[in-house]
């Protein structure tokens, strides 16, 4: 098959916005990553982008910041004009990888707007299903490198000499974040909220469900299967 000019598997124009739906800690960011890269789309992390706002200090991030800092949902206007600004740019006009956005049926109503109006394909969502015990013991077994940020699991992925990072010895240590009590919070929360969400693009026939359980090469190949199927529809 001819490659066109780059565009990633097979040519596949992804010509949309890729939602990425799952809780924190199915490996969404990883596969975002690794997505974007083999379709030629930039990954937008609404967290990181906010993380950089907030950092370079500019009005946008001084507005998120208290949000970000409790722990809150950033406010949907917030929100919406980073993301509105972001996929302006000339690098998304062949698609793009969001992840972190829409989190609400009200942003998600307001994206469809501002889809329409870039003339892009209706969104489509990939949404990570996961088992909700599993994840709390491959969350809580993360341990992660205080030197080089390597990242481990106790049960999953020991390093060769417990407590140490293989590559340069660091002292492996567990986030105050990746606590049980903490996590269990954000999963509830997570479900409560999304649950709806992705009803709402159901509806719409543009949900596909991954098992996001199965190790991170097996769900890289069928997100990879579910976007060459995308690249078929007409719209
Ligand atoms: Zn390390």
């Amino acid at each position: 098959m001819a490659d066109q000019g780059g565009q990633g598997v097979n040519g596949l124009r992804l010509g949309r916005a890729l939602i990425l739906i799952g809780p924190p800690g199915a490996g969404k960011g990883t596969q975002a990553k690794t997505i974007a890269r083999r379709l030629g789309v930039p990954h937008i992390s609404t967290g990181d982008m906010f993380r950089d706002l907030i950092g370079r200090g500019t009005p946008l991030g001084e507005r998120a910041r208290p949000y970000m800092d409790s722990g809150e949902l950033v406010p949907d206007d917030v929100v919406l004009e980073m993301v509105q600004e972001r996929i302006s740019r000339d690098d998304c006009a062949n698609g793009f990888i969001l992840d972190g956005f829409p989190r609400t049926v009200p942003q998600a109503e307001r994206f469809d707007e501002i889809v329409r109006k870039r003339h892009l394909l209706e969104p489509f969502v990939i949404h990570f299903v996961v088992d909700t015990k599993l994840l709390l013991r491959r969350l809580t077994g993360r341990r992660t490198c205080s030197v080089g940020g390597e990242i481990y699991n106790i049960y999953d992925h020991p390093p060769k000499v417990p407590g140490r990072c293989d590559n340069d010895g660091g002292e492996l240590i567990q986030r105050p974040d990746d606590r049980e009590e903490i996590i269990s919070g954000r999963l509830s929360t997570y479900e409560a909220r999304t649950e709806v969400l992705v009803d709402y693009y159901r509806r719409k026939g543009k949900v596909v469900d991954l098992d996001a359980m199965a190790p991170p090469t097996v769900v890289t190949g069928q997100l990879l299967r579910v976007l060459q199927g995308l690249g078929g529809q007409a719209q």
